[in-house]
């Protein structure tokens, strides 16, 4: 009766709830019970030691979280889960979601300080140094790798070595680099990883999850500001059988375990990886033929998203995105005070033809 599956009317370029494949959405399609070996074991378990693996070689050192819910509830789950009454934070702003971490510090009455950087900035390694040797008190350092709101990369490598040399535990929100970009957590000495469901691990969104130092998470105990977002608690449940503590988001968990299947058919990260900085490339080529300029230079951009400047004054953005929907291919307005743009990504079920066809319907629509 219902054998229609309707395809996607169009590609999705935007940083996430992106284009998934035809497999991905194809995997929501039965129910699952939740407390059988077949879901919980074969599906929980399996997710969590496939996400622990793609984060590092050092693979007995390190644990998965799942939790329901957006990235920023994963997010909130880390900071009120990992800062202990007594701790105090030190988060790297540039962008939207640095600025969410302050707030969620701020909802949770974490005590916190705030480096703050202009949208087109990276957080220089030698400022955080001394800020560290000034604040001695600071025991915790969250940074934003990709900041989604203008596809600037944050040097996580000089970063985390800083935190590192200083012996502070570092939280990471890589929600829209993790999966697309080669991270190494235990090179880096990343204590918390946070990402989603639905960035570049290419799943649908409905939860999120937080790559952990068992070491670190074992110290945790008793930290949450929230009995739902209780990472600790989470972590000791799914644990013991792979079963969350409240209902678990079954059909995302599956269609998320065959996006791992497709990610470790493409090839894994690096392969991903490759392929999104083939998407940008293209894409910023053929953009700047047309008359777009990126807003960043070259050296702070990510593969991720790329933002763009108006071409002209009177650039009417909305019915440019209307065209281009209309068309086949979703763009993203920006998110910057300082100069009018929009963004484009590069992530998801998407592939350099995509971008050799969008460009194309760039220069039919004009600016
Ligand atoms: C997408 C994203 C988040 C989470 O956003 P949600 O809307 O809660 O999923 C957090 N940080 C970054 C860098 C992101 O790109």
């Amino acid at each position: 009766m219902y054998d229609f599956i309707p395809d996607n009317p169009y590609i999705l370029l935007t940083p996430g709830p992106l284009s998934t494949s035809k497999g991905v959405r194809n995997a929501l399609l039965r129910d699952w019970c939740t407390w059988d070996a077949d879901y919980n074991e074969e599906i929980v378990q399996n997710i969590r030691r496939r996400l622990v693996a793609l984060a590092t070689a050092k693979t007995q050192d390190y644990t998965a979280v799942l939790m329901q819910g957006s990235g920023s509830f994963s997010v909130e789950a880390a900071l009120g889960g990992a800062i202990p009454q007594d701790g105090k934070l030190l988060i790297l702003t540039n962008g939207a979601y640095g600025k969410r971490m302050v707030q969620i510090a701020k909802a949770l009455k974490i005590n916190y300080i705030e480096y703050s950087l202009p949208e087109t900035e990276a957080p220089n390694a030698e400022a955080v140094s001394t800020l560290l040797d000034q604040n001695q008190d600071i025991t915790h350092i969250a940074l934003v790798h990709c900041e989604t709101t203008t596809g600037i990369l944050n040097p996580l490598d000089e970063l985390a070595d800083v935190v590192k040399q200083h012996g502070q535990i570092l939280i990471v929100d890589a929600m829209s680099s993790f999966g697309g970009i080669p991270i190494e957590l235990d090179t880096l000495g990343i204590d918390f990883l946070i990402s989603s469901s639905n960035k570049c691990i290419q799943g649908v969104p409905g939860f999120a999850f937080v790559i952990a130092k068992r070491e670190e998470l074992q110290k945790c105990k008793g930290n949450a500001r929230s009995l739902c977002l209780d990472l600790y608690d989470q972590w000791q449940e799914m644990d013991k059988t792979g079963k969350w503590r409240y209902t678990s988001p079954t059909h995302i968990v599956r269609a998320f375990y065959q996006a791992l299947d497709e990610l470790e058919a493409e090839g894994g990260i690096a392969a991903r990886y490759k392929r999104y900085c083939e998407n940008h490339q293209t894409l910023v080529a053929g953009m700047s033929k047309l008359g777009f300029k990126a807003l960043l230079p070259h050296k702070l951009q990510s593969p991720i998203i790329t933002s763009f400047l108006y071409p002209t004054e009177d650039f009417d953005f909305v019915s440019f995105y209307r065209e281009v929907k209309a068309r086949g291919f979703v763009l993203y307005p920006g998110k910057i005070s300082q100069a009018d743009t929009f963004r484009i990504g590069n992530i998801g079920e998407v592939y350099p033809e995509d971008i050799v066809r969008l460009l194309e319907v760039v220069e039919e629509v004009g600016v």
